[in-house]
């Protein structure tokens, strides 16, 4: 044990000169009691080696955090994929369970719009730059094709030294190589539950303006059911299997390789 009363000089000094300044500095700075801080004994060793070269294990890393973008809402309503199903509600249905599979997997989840708002691109690229999250994840639905499709952003150019100005419409350049590396790893890892996945580049926004690794998730029915992309079932097979394709690159979005 050792004492911590570093405060106390500090008090101590200014009330030679100013001893209204030492009462107000006694008070915020030194507790009531003595601050006691405890300092662990080394684990016990054999090898008798000195307290110097006993390992220490690095620092955790940390969480890596999943921006979920449930696209459209509000009076904008993405496509109709029948009489009552619309893309904005199967984007924020599929986006809640996907956060809930995410975090259950230990990872950090924030959803880009959690009711049925309306926000421009523009508007959720700010927030996700703002947010600077390890993955932006853009959530689409589509009646065509089968499965998921799995986008990267594609650009031509700007990815020219503007020093520290980024160009809004390839703001992805920085982080492009990384965001193609995610999807391809995201791609291969759903491939092997057999679950029908591509791997495509498309000029979509915001991708495009996104700072930080950026893919884009558009899920179709498997079975050519439109009315299957709705049901609770299938929306929840389609994030298990996402989930476990992003739990499996954890370490990747941990160490931003
Ligand atoms: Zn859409």
């Amino acid at each position: 044990m050792r004492w911590n009363n570093r405060a106390r000089p500090l008090g101590c000094l200014l009330g030679v000169f100013i001893p209204q300044v030492f009462i107000l500095m006694v008070c915020l700075r030194t507790p009531a009691e003595p601050q006691i801080t405890t300092v662990p004994s080394p684990p016990a060793t054999t090898s008798g080696a000195p307290e110097s070269q006993t390992p220490v294990p690095p620092p955790a890393a940390p969480t890596p955090v999943i921006l979920i973008d449930a696209a459209h809402g509000g009076t904008e309503s993405g496509a109709v994929l029948g009489p009552d199903t619309l893309e904005k509600d199967v984007t924020l249905a599929f986006a809640r369970r996907l956060r809930q599979d995410l975090m259950s997997r230990g990872l950090q989840v924030r959803l880009l719009r959690d009711s049925d708002t309306l926000l421009s691109t523009e508007q959720r690229a700010v927030i996700a730059n703002v947010s600077r999250p390890s993955l932006y994840l853009c959530i689409h639905a589509t009646s065509q094709g089968s499965g998921v499709r799995i986008y990267a952003a594609m650009l031509s150019g700007g990815s020219a030294d503007r020093g520290p100005f980024v160009a809004w419409q390839t703001a992805q350049a920085s982080s492009l190589s990384r965001s193609r590396s995610l999807q391809q790893q995201l791609t291969a890892a759903v491939q092997k539950t057999r679950f029908p996945v591509r791997s495509l580049l498309a000029p979509l926004q915001p991708l495009n303006s996104i700072t930080a690794p950026a893919i884009a998730i558009e899920i179709a029915p498997a079975s050519g059911e439109v009315s299957q992309l709705a049901t609770a079932d299938y929306q929840q097979m389609v994030s298990a299997v996402l989930a476990n394709a992003i739990g499996g690159i954890r370490s990747r979005l941990e160490t931003g390789q």
